[in-house]
């Protein structure tokens, strides 16, 4: 009788767009592991039992966790927990270790510093406007304190959550200027080396173009986390002035190969995964 396969997944809600299952079951392909990558549409009220009761249950081994669980998440997490889930309050990847408790990481910021520095873009010393101040822009924030930024501006409709990133960073990396601004105009993006966008803006047809064309240059180097559409209204203008951009799907790639990392032991087969999302894509 073949042995029933180890299983991972996504939990999040919506999720059937999402490329991750190709990706994943590419890398257990091609280690020949008996696994499998599922994906777990769970409604926010259902949360709490799927973390409790069906985790066990089908004894999944390992989770990515997506919008809109981030947060919440963490509230069932029963194992360790690393230093910047805990203070940023965003998990993305779950371990269910031996004994059945919940290990939590956050592979997003770090997948994102990889993507940017696979793609030859210096962080430190540099100046990053950041748009967003929500589980994904509070990775970002981290990852890039972690490699040396000089300084961060942010700006979200969410004064408070901007607050709360700005508070985040400065506690850890007291070096770094960090300014939280009041609006889209004083975030300073004239200024800026490198520009982010962490809001959703962008992912639906019709959304606006947040910020000025004219505050875009060709020095700037603008990195949108959205990669479905893999052209934002803010990566064309950053493209029209002559700006080096990328869309989120570097990240997307990064973040899952650390994910496999903490779940297997082994090294992502980082062009399998690669070649797997790209073909993913192509057919969507
Ligand atoms: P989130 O937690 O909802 O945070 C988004 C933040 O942006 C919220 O605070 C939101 O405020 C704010 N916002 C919305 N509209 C805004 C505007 N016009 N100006 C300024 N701020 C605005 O979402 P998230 O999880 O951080 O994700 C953000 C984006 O990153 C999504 O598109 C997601 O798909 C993408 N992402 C990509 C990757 C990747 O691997 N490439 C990884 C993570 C996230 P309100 O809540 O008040 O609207």
């Amino acid at each position: 009788m073949n042995a029933p396969k180890d299983l991972y997944g996504l939990v999040g809600y919506p999720v059937k767009h999402s490329y991750s299952a190709a990706m994943h079951n590419a890398a257990f392909a091609h280690y020949g592991m008996n696994a499998e990558y599922h994906l777990f549409e769970v409604p926010p009220e259902k949360l709490e039992e799927f973390f409790r009761l069906r985790i066990p249950e089908l004894k999944i081994r390992g989770l990515n966790v997506t919008i809109p669980h981030k947060e919440k998440a963490c509230d069932y997490l029963t194992g360790s927990v690393n230093f910047f889930v805990h203070r940023n309050k965003a998990v993305n990847t779950v371990r269910v270790e031996s004994d059945g408790n919940l290990s939590g990481y956050n592979t997003d910021g770090p997948g994102f510093t990889r993507d940017l520095t696979e793609q030859g873009v210096v962080m430190a010393g540099r100046k990053v406007a950041l748009l967003g101040a929500g589980g994904g822009a509070r990775s970002v924030a981290t990852a890039l304190a972690n490699k040396g930024v000089a300084a961060l501006s942010v700006y979200d409709v969410d004064m408070v959550r901007a607050k709360v990133l700005a508070s985040i960073v400065k506690e850890f990396f007291p070096q770094i200027s960090v300014t939280c601004a009041s609006s889209l105009e004083a975030l300073g993006v004239g200024d800026a080396d490198i520009l982010v966008n962490a809001t959703p803006v962008g992912m639906k047809p019709g959304d606006p173009l947040l910020v000025s064309r004219d505050l875009l240059s060709p020095k700037l180097f603008v990195y949108d986390l959205i990669y479905n559409p893999a052209v934002t209204p803010l990566l064309e203008a950053a493209r029209a002035v002559g700006c080096k951009t990328s869309n989120g799907l570097g990240m997307l790639l990064h973040q899952g190969c650390l994910a496999f990392e903490y779940w297997t032991g082994k090294p992502a087969p980082v062009d399998v995964m690669r070649e797997a999302l790209l073909n993913a894509v192509a057919q969507a």
